[in-house]
């Protein structure tokens, strides 16, 4: 039997900014179909590790390799963002204001593979992937409540159907009822899908509730990776148990 593949491997990833080092050496391994949650205090370099594996931005050092290829750090070009099927979800979703609902969902799909009908029969499945009937796909954005403008986000994400999808704290800024519904929604959704997930959040109970392992973020590096429960009932080390503990 051939050995397990990884669907995602950081080996030994730094980048800095200026002078100032962000990721200092960082190594992780991700199997295909689970959910990775990065917690972290703020400005541990969280966003700019979610960028570098989606491609927006590159590591000084180090290697990415996604879907059984390098992608970035190794001999060669890096391979490009768009080419590498990874969905991104951010903090505010990002819909684009001019354009409805439906539109935005579109503008995820592969448009030389849809006809005008057939589009607008996947946006309708995509909405309803993420639990809005096809009536919200004639609204504008700002119609809807911010949960259910991340709920677009996400059907937007989904719609090229991305072996990846990154998700940067895409619940933070909605308020805690709205929260814990959005937050269930995406995560039935992305069960359902399957598709391999890293979250990137700086709520404990999300991390618990959403991921397989989780990874523990410090001063640039991974201070520890593990199953959920074996991280919060089993620190590594102080500051670990002090963040876990602070934060929750
Ligand atoms: P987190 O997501 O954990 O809050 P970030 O990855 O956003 O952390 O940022 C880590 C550090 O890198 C912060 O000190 C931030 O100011 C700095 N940083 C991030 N992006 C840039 C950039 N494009 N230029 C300069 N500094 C940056």
């Amino acid at each position: 039997m051939l050995p397990a593949v990884n669907h995602l491997e950081l080996l030994d990833i730094t980048k800095s900014f200026g002078s100032t080092p962000v990721l200092r050496g960082l190594t992780l391994s991700v199997q295909k179909g689970i959910t990775t949650a990065i917690v972290g205090p703020s400005g541990s370099g969280k966003t700019t590790l979610l960028r570098i594996i989606a491609g927006f931005d590159s590591p000084d050092s180090g290697v990415v390799e996604f879907d059984g290829g390098v992608v970035a750090g190794g001999p060669g070009h890096a391979v490009p963002a768009h080419k590498r099927n990874i969905g991104y979800v951010a903090q505010d979703g990002a819909l684009f204001p001019h354009l409805s609902v439906g539109e935005n969902v579109a503008f995820g799909l592969d448009r030389r593979a849809f006809g005008r009908r057939a589009a607008r029969a996947r946006v309708a499945e995509l909405l309803g992937m993420v639990s809005l009937d096809a009536g919200y796909a004639d609204r504008r954005p700002d119609q809807l409540s911010g949960g259910q403008q991340q709920r677009v986000a996400l059907a937007r994400a989904l719609a090229r159907g991305p072996s990846l999808m990154l998700l940067d704290e895409p619940f933070s800024a909605l308020d805690a009822g709205l929260r814990v519904a959005t937050r269930k929604t995406v995560a039935k959704t992305l069960a359902e899908t399957g598709v391999t997930t890293i979250l990137v959040t700086h709520d404990q109970s999300e991390a618990l509730s959403f991921a397989d392992q989780v990874a523990v973020m410090r001063g640039g590096v991974l201070a520890q990776v593990g199953n959920p429960f074996v991280v919060y009932t089993r620190p590594a080390d102080r500051a670990t148990a002090e963040f876990l503990g602070d934060a929750v």
